[in-house]
């Protein structure tokens, strides 16, 4: 059984100030068909994080974006490079 999360709801945000980004329905998808992305690899435990925003790069209408997984308690979840206390 194939469950596909829907790309919409994958939560986005900008890299550069922070604030998350919504955009129109189906931007993700176009966004994940541009990275090479599968529908069946993203789930809610993905984000997408932009290289700029409309609010922080005006005039801009594209911008980099990476995918990237926070895992949640899965696996061994080990926080890496975390500051020595
Ligand atoms: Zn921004």
């Amino acid at each position: 059984m194939t469950k596909i999360y829907d790309p919409d709801l994958i939560y986005v945000e900008c890299g550069k100030c922070g604030q998350p980004i919504l955009w129109g329905p189906g931007q993700t998808k176009k966004i994940l068909d541009a990275a090479e992305i599968a529908d069946e690899e993203v789930d809610e435990h993905c984000a997408i994080i932009s290289d700029g925003c409309p609010s922080c790069k005006p005039g801009e209408t594209s911008f980099s974006t990476q995918i990237v997984r926070m895992n949640d308690e899965q696996e061994d979840s080990m926080p890496k490079g975390a500051e020595a206390h």
